[in-house]
């Protein structure tokens, strides 16, 4: 589902989406836009964080929790049930 190949890109984290993305993009264009421009600086923010220092478990940690938390937005905003939310 978000495997990296040899093109350096994956697949948007959306739930159920296949859209290709560059490697390091969370979302395709379409889910990105649902989120609020909240969740759109939080994700940049802890994403531009991590990649000061991609060995720190904070930071790992950290951008793990707002990346959970735009996906599970996103699959709120399409509808999807609360168990595929997680
Ligand atoms: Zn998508």
């Amino acid at each position: 589902m978000t495997a990296v190949d040899r093109n350096n890109t994956q697949t948007c984290h959306a739930v159920g989406c296949d859209v290709v993305v560059p490697y390091g993009r969370l979302l395709c264009l379409r889910h990105w836009r649902m989120l609020p421009a909240s969740l759109h600086s939080k994700v940049n923010r802890a994403y531009r964080r991590w990649l000061g220092d991609k060995l720190d478990h904070d930071r790992i940690e950290v951008l793990r929790a707002v990346q959970k938390e735009a996906i599970a937005a996103v699959a709120r905003a399409e509808g999807l049930p609360a168990e595929v939310v997680g």
